[in-house]
């Protein structure tokens, strides 16, 4: 395919989202949206229908990177969950990638459970051959009632079931979950079951993030109605600890560096957990200052 734009920019479009360990990537934007946008606390793309971009615009995106973007080696593919493009319009995508950006050492995409079982294990083991190599899941908890309640449109055990796949076709696993997204009631349940599947479904890597609610979701809804409560600080960092403590990975590393948290947490799995436990409980004892309010962001 020609490519007949001027090569006058990327095509970004709406609210763009990375993970953090995104920061330095291409930013390449092959889909808008989210396929599933369904998730009660989940604003990001409320503004946005789900599509695939046209893939001349997704061409005139690579060939301006390959001329601006050669200090970057990674590229990261935008929005929601690219993996749900279907198997040969993203095996071209990766092609014209390895093509145009010959010095990209890994690409990577947001994905879900729907996105992941629409692809085989073969078809991903091709992705991966391709240069997908990392692929980030939002689990949030291993909690069947509160994916119920948050909308996730999934289960635990599928959940479990896809990251494995994932893992199988030897794609890295990044995967966040949701401290506070149980409300009081439910946390320390929460905190079991999510450290539970963590550990059937074995990451490379945990993000654990802190609920924040985003005006205009039906979880914000749900709390300005009193249905939903906001953990304190104190119950928030007693969650963190039980999801730890029941969190058994292989190799993995488990954070809670988010901009959205209290304390940050980097512990690598197995071998730092009681390092991490004993963090917590001195943040918990008073004798290391949590991140105020008024610092906290997405
Ligand atoms: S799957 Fe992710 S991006 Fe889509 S609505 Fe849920 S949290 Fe938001």
């Amino acid at each position: 395919m020609e490519c007949d734009f001027e090569l006058e920019g990327m095509h970004y479009e709406g609210t763009c989202i990375r993970p953090p360990s995104e920061a330095f990537s291409i930013l390449l934007q092959v889909t808008l949206g989210c396929s599933h946008n369904k998730c009660s606390f989940c604003g990001t793309y409320k503004d946005k229908r789900f599509t695939i971009k046209d893939d001349r615009i997704i061409l005139s995106d690579i060939l301006f990177a390959s001329k601006y973007m050669k200090r970057q080696d990674r590229v990261f593919l935008m929005d929601g969950d690219a993996l749900i493009i279907p198997q040969k319009r993203l095996m071209w995508i990766l092609e014209r990638i390895k093509e145009h950006l010959p010095w990209v050492r890994r690409v990577g995409s947001y994905a879900n459970a729907k996105s992941i079982r629409t692809k085989s294990l073969e078809e991903l083991i091709e992705l991966r051959e391709k240069g997908l190599g990392i692929l980030y899941l939002g689990v949030e908890s291993g909690s069947d009632e509160v994916l119920r309640k948050v909308r996730k449109g999934t289960s635990a055990e599928n959940l479990v079931k896809m990251g494995r796949k994932v893992r199988e076709a030897g794609i890295k696993l990044s995967v966040t979950v949701l401290l506070g997204i149980a409300g009081r009631e439910g946390s320390v349940e929460h905190a079991r079951a999510t450290g539970k599947l963590l550990s059937a479904m074995d990451p490379n890597y945990v993000g654990a993030l802190t609920v924040m609610l985003i005006p205009g979701t039906p979880l914000h809804d749900d709390y300005m109605n009193g249905d939903f409560d906001l953990l304190t600080e104190k119950e928030t960092l007693l969650e963190l600890r039980e999801m730890i403590a029941h969190t058994d990975l292989s190799r993995g590393l488990f954070f809670s560096n988010h901009a959205s948290n209290y304390l940050p947490v980097k512990a690598r799995l197995p071998k730092g957990k009681q390092e991490a436990l004993d963090l917590i409980d001195h943040a918990l004892a008073g004798k290391i200052a949590l991140k105020p309010e008024w610092m906290r962001g997405l």
